[in-house]
């Protein structure tokens, strides 16, 4: 009968000598030997299946298959009683019992043997070396930004922001463009609607600060700006910008000049040469632009290679690198906001963080920034 039993339990599952578990194993199969014959492979074999349950779940299913309440083995044997002789069911049945008392104390102590087993796995092995956490940090923008706004509000300026949907008047017609000024064309801009637009500068943020408030007024205006530009290595069609503007009474030339050059020399270096040419540009008037020497070729214009030499690519020769531009504030853009120019003056400059970015750190590519690389970002 022993061997019908057995065939409940899969031939394929690991076993393990059980007298780890229960010390009294062999005594235990004598016992059973002089008790019931019958049953002494079926115990051996149980106790065996359940020593060599690998984890808690195996474990469960044999503890099933064995003592399980509905189609256990020793259900099935006490379910066979009833074809017994009387003498041969009491022998069977207290056989039965023993049997499964015995089993559920290999059961018991495998069961606490895997959950020590576990905990030593999970224990924290202080000979491994530590993982490193992932500690992040600003984006290269981001510290150029934070630099320049840490400079300019040691000179005194504040921080203002305005909208990056703005409207075509404050973009445009308020900083002097007109409808059909050539410089429009120069932005080609994105449109939200007739006349609404995706801001082409931060300069609309002097028209609502200069409308809001009286002068005297040092305001730098950081954000983010959008041309419709085909896309290359020195080309987004989103960039950033910070501006800034001074309107008081009697600024000059010389206090824009002044403040450029504090600016170029906290940024780049004290002693790296700086000029100021001429440009147009629609808001301010005379209007300038403000280039340090080349730091790629020292100002020379040219770079050693292999072959004996060739033209900075950087500077494409011209030994000099656009930065920013400025200007004093055109009078036009004054009288659109309610200022009297005859009794107020003000410069303005703009610049843009890539470019600064760019000529700071060596980047020779616009478009990694937004790349979102953390090869590219981890090196700043
Ligand atoms: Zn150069």
């Amino acid at each position: 009968m022993s061997d019908t039993l057995l065939a409940a339990l899969d031939s394929n599952w690991s076993a393990a000598d059980p007298a780890a578990l229960t010390p009294d194993h062999a005594a235990r199969l004598a016992e059973l030997e002089q008790l019931d014959p019958a049953l002494v492979a079926l115990y051996r074999r149980g106790s065996e299946v359940l020593a060599g349950a690998a984890d808690a779940n195996t474990l469960r299913d044999r503890h099933t298959a064995l003592l399980g309440r509905e189609r256990g083995v020793i259900t099935l044997g006490l379910a066979e009683m009833p074809r017994l002789s009387v003498d041969e069911r009491k022998v069977r049945g207290k056989a039965l019992n023993l049997v499964k008392r015995w089993l559920t104390e290999v059961h018991d102590a495998r069961r606490e043997a895997i959950a020590l087993e576990r905990e030593a796995a999970d224990a924290l092995d202080v000979t491994l070396p530590g993982r490193r956490g992932f500690t992040g940090r600003p984006h290269v923008l981001s510290q150029v930004r934070d630099d320049l706004l840490d400079l300019f509000h040691g000179l005194g300026f504040s921080i203002y922001t305005s909208p990056e949907v703005e409207l075509d008047e404050y973009n445009f017609e308020k900083l002097n463009f007109g409808p059909d000024h050539p410089a429009r064309d120069a932005h080609d801009t994105y449109f939200a609607g007739p006349d609404v637009v995706l801001r082409t500068h931060t300069s609309p943020g002097w028209v609502r600060a200069m409308e809001e408030r009286k002068p005297p007024l040092r305001l730098v205006f950081p954000g983010r700006v959008y041309r419709a530009e085909a896309v290359d290595a020195s080309h987004m069609d989103q960039f950033h910008q910070i501006d800034g503007l001074f309107v008081d009474r009697n600024v000059s030339m010389a206090d824009l000049k002044a403040t450029l050059n504090t600016f170029a020399r906290a940024i780049y270096r004290a002693d790296l040469p700086t000029r100021i040419i001429p440009i147009y540009f629609p808001f301010v008037e005379p209007g300038v632009q403000m280039d340090v020497q080349c730091v790629t070729c020292s100002g020379t214009g040219h770079i050693a290679t292999a072959e004996g030499g060739k033209r900075c690519p950087v500077c494409k020769g011209t030994k000099w690198v656009e930065v920013l531009g400025a200007g004093m504030v055109h009078p036009n853009v004054f009288r659109a906001v309610g200022i009297d120019p005859e009794i107020y003056t003000g410069f303005a400059f703009g610049m843009g963080l890539e470019r600064i970015a760019m000529g700071r750190y060596g980047i020779p590519e616009i478009r990694l920034f937004l790349e979102n690389d953390l090869r590219f970002l981890e090196q700043f």
